[in-house]
């Protein structure tokens, strides 16, 4: 791992870890899915113990997977865990430290004798770790931070990266570099920020230990899938990354495909040579990548400026006589009353290209022509052309609205953009493999000339597979949004995928980079040896009676041990705390403990309600 090694692909086990057969059998799943590594929880001793049969079984099996195993509070299970396995996961927030939730001041001297008092309990696992060469992941969870780095740092990158560092120096002071290093969190702009800002202090610090990436609790599904790669796709797209796990709330199994297809896309962007490669200096950029701010655009019509984000599709293919297939972008047509029902995730605007529709479209839905054929337009209502830069100034007519633009990041004049006026909305393709890049660094000599419009960012995908489709547009447009670039989405994609897909991947990138909210969140864990409920029916059930709560996050977690912390920002909390027994949380707060699972998640909804924050479903 790390070098110039292939970005490694990992996965975790659900199984009980005193369960050997099960969990051997699902870690050879889990290989023949694709997982390089396989981290296994050991809660206790007993587990860290039984991890030496699971390694036996699956050698006599043929399997030489590298094993992981996975600590949080017991630092006699990862003493024992690390001269049985080949790495060993700590989490700084807990290693040393009992949450309490408490906001300690400290001087200096309280401070230091803290990290002396750290250095005792952890040096013995860095010795072993040296005497048996396992290696150890330094894994901080925004979730889950010491009361210490709280107190000093607050919930933020900063803190993660401290609480790393903490850890981190210790094992140089000892000599022991087999290292590598995580900084997850389920708000994927944190975790982005984090991983970034962790790179810069080792950088200052001389160290260059390699990175394992994770969005956590990123939930399951579409959802999943995208959160997962908006997070992890934005930092491979910045070059980092050495390992990656992607947490689903599915079979483990499901996890490593989904973390290949990330990765495969990098194998060839090595063969770029330096010409191909963007050169902008860190320390040149106009914006600050380690903290979200939104560029500031001047608003044409409802895009830019305070709006949210919009969405863009192309419908030109689409039966133009039949306002049906609105419905497949967020519009249902009712014949009976004539009139359009507007779902939560309805599409802003829509490219008809030189097609012109037999019926009248939703007032709030602005149409998109190719400059002939909108000029032709007898009434022009909601209707607006695109044209090319270099073509603009020369247009004697134009929309006195709105114009959408197109530009591609490769090969336009600045002078152009300066000939534009505050009807013009840019449309920024790319054709470069390294998309993302090219479209980023449009956005910089924007920012750099203080041009104001907004950018409705396309991408074009050819060939491409639904799953291929949302792991890449949530990478290429998911690494801008989070960076706080562009007031638009439009991708492009084959017809034999689907509008419906390529809508909710739209809201669904928007959702992830906290842009645009369109739906409820959820926040689930992927579960693992400790998980006291079936995760994944479980989410189902508590989605099919609260996914029309727009803006609320849930949180699913299998544990109390782990759950509370790990659920970050969650409004609700339904924490599994014993078998049949559910925790209920408000923020961080316990509301109702020791549920019992049947009646569990109607007292979750009874709690959203006294809160106010409960609507009947439309
Ligand atoms: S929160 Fe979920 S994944 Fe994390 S330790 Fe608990 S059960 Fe395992």
């Amino acid at each position: 791992m790390g070098g110039l090694n292939p970005i490694r692909i990992q996965s975790m086990t659900t199984t009980d870890t005193m369960n050997t057969i099960g969990t051997v059998e699902q870690t050879i799943r889990m290989v023949e899915s694709g997982c390089e590594y396989v981290r296994i929880t050991a809660p206790s001793m007993k587990e860290a113990e039984n991890l030496a049969n699971i390694k036996k079984e699956l050698r006599y099996r043929g399997y030489n997977v590298p094993l992981v195993a996975d600590i949080h509070f017991t630092p006699n299970a990862a003493e024992a865990a690390a001269r049985i396995v080949e790495k060993v996961r700590v989490n700084p927030g807990n290693y040393a430290d009992k949450k309490r939730f408490e906001n300690i001041e400290y001087t200096h001297l309280a401070y230091q004798a803290e990290l002396e008092r750290i250095y005792k309990k952890f040096s013995p696992l860095v010795k072993i770790c040296k005497e048996y060469g396992t290696a150890m992941r330094i894994g901080t969870n925004h979730g889950s931070l010491s009361d210490r780095i709280m107190s000093q740092y607050g919930d933020t990158p900063k803190g993660m990266v401290e609480s790393a560092m903490e850890f981190i120096r210790i094992c140089e002071d000892l000599n022991y570099y087999n290292l590598v290093i995580s900084m997850k969190s389920s708000n994927t702009q944190v975790m982005v920020q984090a991983y970034r800002l962790l790179v810069e202090t080792m950088v200052k610090e001389g160290m260059n230990y390699p990175l394992h990436l994770g969005v956590t609790e990123a939930g399951d599904g579409e959802d999943g899938r995208i959160k997962s790669a908006v997070g992890i796709g934005t930092l491979l797209e910045d070059g980092l990354g050495d390992t990656i796990r992607v947490s689903l709330t599915e079979d483990p199994e499901f996890e490593a495909p989904v973390a290949k297809a990330m990765a495969d896309r990098y194998s060839k962007r090595f063969l770029l040579n330096e010409t191909e490669r963007p050169s902008i200096n860190i320390q040149d950029l106009p914006y600050d990548p380690y903290s979200y701010t939104r560029r500031i655009t001047l608003p044409v019509q409802h895009i830019g400026g305070h709006h949210h984000p919009v969405v863009m599709l192309d419908v030109s293919g689409k039966n133009l006589k039949d306002p049906y297939f609105l419905g497949e972008v967020g519009y249902k047509y009712s014949s009976m009353l004539d009139k359009y029902n507007m779902a939560d995730q309805a599409c802003d605007l829509v490219y008809l290209g030189d097609s012109l529709p037999s019926f009248s479209f939703p007032g709030n839905l602005q149409q998109v022509y190719t400059y002939n054929t909108w000029l032709a337009l007898k009434d022009k209502t909601n209707c607006h052309p695109l044209l090319a830069l270099e073509d603009f100034a020369a247009k004697e007519v134009k929309d006195h609205v709105l114009n959408l633009i197109s530009v591609n990041a490769g090969s336009y004049r600045m002078e152009d953009l300066f000939l534009l006026d505050r009807t013009a909305v840019l449309v920024l393709e790319t054709s470069a493999v390294h998309g993302m890049a090219e479209q980023r660094e449009f956005f910089i000599a924007l920012l750099k000339n203080n041009i104001q419009l907004p950018v409705i960012i396309k991408r074009t995908y050819t060939d491409i597979s639904a799953d291929d489709l949302m792991l890449y547009a949530a990478t290429d447009l998911g690494a801008l949004f989070t960076d706080g670039l562009g007031d638009g989405v439009w991708i492009a994609a084959p017809e034999s995928i689907g509008l419906p897909l390529v809508n909710s991947t739209s809201f669904g990138i928007l959702q992830a980079t906290r842009t645009r909210i369109s739906k409820t969140e959820y926040i689930s864990c992927p579960s693992c040896g400790r998980t006291l409920f079936d995760l994944q029916e479980t989410t189902q059930l508590i989605r099919s009676r609260t996914d029309h709560l727009k803006g609320i996050k849930i949180g699913i977690m299998g544990c109390i041990v782990n759950g509370p912390g790990e659920m970050a920002d969650a409004d609700y909390g339904y924490v599994g705390t014993g078998p049949g027994k559910i925790t209920l949380y408000r923020g961080r707060e316990v509301v109702k403990k020791n549920v019992n699972t049947l009646s569990a998640l109607d007292e979750l909804i009874e709690l959203i309600k006294e809160d106010g924050n409960w609507t009947e479903v439309k």
